[in-house]
């Protein structure tokens, strides 16, 4: 059922321009004009990804995020490798990308405000936190860079074995990838700092709610409004000594929680 992953064996391609390549690509000029968001397929060589992704933290800034931590671990991680190689010239636009078996990878200005609300202005790295939904593993990735564990769990083994593909390269030792059904959560590793999920129920499971520690703080996309099926809000919960808090915050459109492995 717990799978981790190894590291060492053949990373996938890098940025359009640098496929087949090892080597590094030279330094852009200080004074180059930044790079439009929306790149066209490859026209020449020496084109890194570092200038179009800073570009895409530019954006989430503009939108709001301004937690450094988080903007700094958007900057860090390359979608581009997450996503297939049809679709890396969106990979910095703020839009959510197919990833397969039905499934997607959320839009970076979504990621990031979760991240944020999840961190809630920490100066320092979050302890455990549970992902469920791991997808393309680019959240995990993300994650990797803002807790100290990251124990990320996806339902449907054709994604799991995909997101272990996609972060062997970054051999990240601190990212737990795990093969179950998240709506259970994941006894072995609480009590978490934080717990996040990429995938939206009619409810919160309750054993979630068990597995968060006291001071910790879960953010997921919940059902609301029984007159509106199919809508759904990020709800934030603290726990504190006194119990529960609960805030809903802005609505949200993500894949649904379903029960269960396949
Ligand atoms: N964070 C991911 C987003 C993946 S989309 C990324 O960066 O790519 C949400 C994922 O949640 C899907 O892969 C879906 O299969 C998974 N999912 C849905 N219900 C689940 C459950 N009960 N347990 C684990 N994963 C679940």
């Amino acid at each position: 059922m717990v799978q981790g992953f190894q590291p060492g064996t053949k990373a996938r391609p890098g940025f359009p321009s640098r496929l087949g390549s090892s080597q590094p690509v030279a330094a852009l000029p200080a004074n180059r004009p930044p790079l439009p968001l929306r790149l066209h397929a490859p026209a020449g060589v020496g084109m890194d990804s570092h200038a179009v992704r800073q570009s895409m933290v530019n954006k989430l800034a503009q939108q709001g995020i301004a937690d450094p931590l988080v903007l700094a671990a958007m900057g860090n991680v390359e979608r581009h490798r997450f996503v297939d190689s049809a679709l890396v010239n969106q990979a910095y636009e703020d839009t959510s990308l197919p990833i397969g078996l039905g499934q997607t990878i959320s839009k970076p200005g979504v990621v990031s405000r979760m991240l944020e609300l999840l961190r809630n202005g920490s100066t320092s790295r979050l302890g455990r936190v549970l992902e469920i939904g791991t997808g393309c593993g680019y959240q995990a990735a993300v994650l990797s860079h803002l807790c100290t564990e990251v124990y990320s769990i996806e339902r449907l083994r054709g994604l799991h074995d995909k997101a272990r593909n996609n972060l062997r390269h970054l051999c990240l030792a601190n990212v737990h990838l795990l093969f179950g059904d998240g709506m259970a959560g994941y006894a072995k590793g609480a009590p978490y700092a934080g717990i996040i999920a990429a995938a939206g129920g009619e409810t919160l499971p309750e054993c979630w709610l068990d597995q968060l520690a006291v001071g910790g703080r879960l953010v997921a996309p919940v059902a609301v409004g029984a007159r509106s099926p199919g809508h759904q809000a990020l709800v934030v919960v603290e726990k504190t000594s006194q119990g529960l808090r609960r805030t809903v915050m802005e609505a949200v459109h993500f894949v649904p929680l379903k029960s269960g492995i396949a």
